[in-house]
C-alpha cells in the first residue's frame, strides 16, 4: 500500500517536491506516517498547523459548517466572512480585511491595493526573504534560484539586505508602492532583525510616501507569542498579510490595510476566497489561539533554554539554530526518533511546532534534538 502510492507519485505527480516520509494522521502536536509510527510534530505543515492537527474545535466547524453550505460566492453575503474580518481588524489594529486562498495570494492583493493607491509602480523587498511563488509575489522573493527561471516579472523590484536601513534609505522614493518586510525572516531559517528595524523601515516608508507592508504569513497568528510579530516593535504597518496559521490548515489568506486603504468596487476579486468553510475555520482557529496565547512565549523560551548549547534563536514558537550542512542529516536523525523537524534555508533548523505543544513534548523533542546535534 505505502509502495503503491509512491509508485504512483513518480508516475503521475510532477516532481517538484523531495520527499520520503507519508504522514496519515494527526492528533495534536503528535503525527503518524503509513508504517504506524508516531512522530512529535515541530514542523506543522510549515507553521501551519497553528491549532495541533485536527483539533475537536476547528474539526466541529469544518463539519457544522459544511453540513450548512459549502460554498456561494462572493456575489452574495457569505456566513461568516464579515465576522471573520472583524476579528482581523481586532487583533491587527487596522481598518478593513480582504481574503485571498493562500499567503502568496495575499501578498499579491497587498501588491494591487499598494499600487492602486498609490499610483506608484516599483517596491522594494529583502535578501533572503520570501513572499511566495505567483507570479505577482514571486517578484518580491529574493532567492534567484526560485526566481530568475521566471523572469521577466512584471512588477520592478529592488532587493536591499536584511537589517540594512542605510541600503533601504537609499532606494525607497516618491515612485515606491510599498516596501515588503518579514517581522522574522522564515524561509530564510529564522532570521531576527535588529530591535530599530521595523521602526527604521515605517519612518523610511513615511519620509517617501510608499506603504509599509509587513508579511506575517508565517510570523503571524501568535506563533511569536504576540499576535502578529510587528506587535514586538511597537509600529503600525499600512498592510499585513496572513495565511499559514489562520486556519489550521484548511487554505485561506488575509490582507488588512488601515483606514484608508482598501480595494473599490471591482478593483480586485476571488471565487474561492473567504468561503464560509474557510472563514469558519478560521474563526474556530482564532477562539483556540485566543486561550493559548499567553502560553506561547514561556513554551518558547523553555525550547530555547533546552537547546541553549546549540545558540538558538527565536521568538516565541520559532525557533532556528545554525547547523550547517549537516542539517538535512540532523532532520533525517530526528525523523528516525521520532521527531519532525526541517531545515530551512542555508543549513538554518527550523522549530515551528503547533502552538499547543505540551511542555512534555517540548521536553522530548529538546533531548531528540540535542542528541541529533550531537
Ligand atoms: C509561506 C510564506 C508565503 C507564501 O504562502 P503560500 O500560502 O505558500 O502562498 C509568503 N510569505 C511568507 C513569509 C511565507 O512564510
Amino acid at each position: 500500500m505505502a509502495e503503491d502510492s509512491r509508485v504512483l507519485d513518480a508516475r503521475y505527480y510532477m516532481p517538484a517536491f523531495s520527499r520520503t516520509m507519508k504522514i496519515v494522521r494527526g492528533a495534536g502536536s503528535r503525527v503518524w506516517d503509513d508504517r504506524g509510527r508516531e512522530y512529535i510534530d515541530c514542523v506543522a505543515g510549515i507553521a501551519v498547523c497553528s491549532t495541533g492537527h485536527c483539533h475537536p474545535k476547528v474539526v466541529e466547524a469544518i463539519c457544522g459548517q459544511a453540513k450548512e453550505l459549502i460554498h456561494c460566492s462572493n456575489l452574495y453575503y457569505i456566513p461568516n466572512q464579515a465576522e471573520l474580518a472583524e476579528k482581523l481588524v481586532g487583533i491587527t489594529g487596522l481598518s478593513k480585511a480582504f481574503f485571498s486562498n493562500s499567503g502568496a495570494e495575499a501578498n499579491d492583493g497587498a501588491m494591487k491595493l499598494a499600487r492602486v493607491r498609490t499610483g506608484r509602480k516599483k517596491f522594494a523587498a529583502f535578501a533572503h526573504g520570501f513572499h511566495g511563488r505567483t507570479c505577482g509575489s514571486l517578484a518580491v522573493t529574493h532567492k534567484p534560484a526560485i526566481r530568475e527561471p521566471f523572469e521577466p516579472l512584471s512588477t520592478p523590484c529592488t532587493f536591499v539586505d536584511y537589517g540594512d536601513l542605510d541600503g533601504l534609505a537609499a532606494v525607497v522614493d516618491k515612485d515606491t508602492a510599498g516596501v515588503f518586510v518579514e517581522p522574522i525572516q522564515g524561509e530564510a531559517g529564522v532570521i531576527i532583525p535588529p530591535d530599530e528595524f521595523l521602526r527604521g523601515v515605517r519612518e523610511i516608508c513615511d519620509d517617501a510616501g510608499a506603504l509599509m507592508i509587513v508579511d506575517e504569513v508565517q510570523t503571524g497568528m501568535g506563533r511569536t507569542g504576540k499576535w502578529f510579530a510587528f506587535q514586538h516593535s511597537g509600529v503600525t504597518p499600512d498592510i499585513v498579510t496572513i495565511a499559514k496559521g489562520l486556519a489550521s490548515g484548511f487554505p485561506i489568506g488575509a490582507l488588512v490595510a488601515r483606514e484608508g486603504l482598501e480595494f473599490k468596487k471591482s478593483e480586485h476579486g476571488s471565487t474561492f476566497a473567504g468561503g464560509p468553510l474557510a472563514c469558519a475555520t478560521a474563526l474556530a482557529t482564532i477562539g483556540v489561539i485566543e486561550e493559548i496565547l499567553p502560553d506561547v512565549a514561556w513554551k518558547g523560551e523553555r525550547f530555547m533554554k533546552g537547546l541553549a548549547a546549540h545558540n538558538p534563536r527565536g521568538r516565541g514558537l520559532m525557533i532556528g539554530m545554525s547547523v550547517g550542512d549537516r542539517c538535512p542529516e540532523v532532520q533525517q536523525t530526528c525523523a528516525e526518533n521520532a521527531v519532525l523537524v526541517n531545515c530551512a534555508a542555508d543549513g538554518n533548523l527550523r522549530l515551528i511546532p503547533p502552538l499547543v505543544i505540551t511542555d512534555e513534548e517540548i521536553d522530548t523533542a529538546v533531548g531528540v534534538i540535542n542528541a541529533a546535534l550531537g
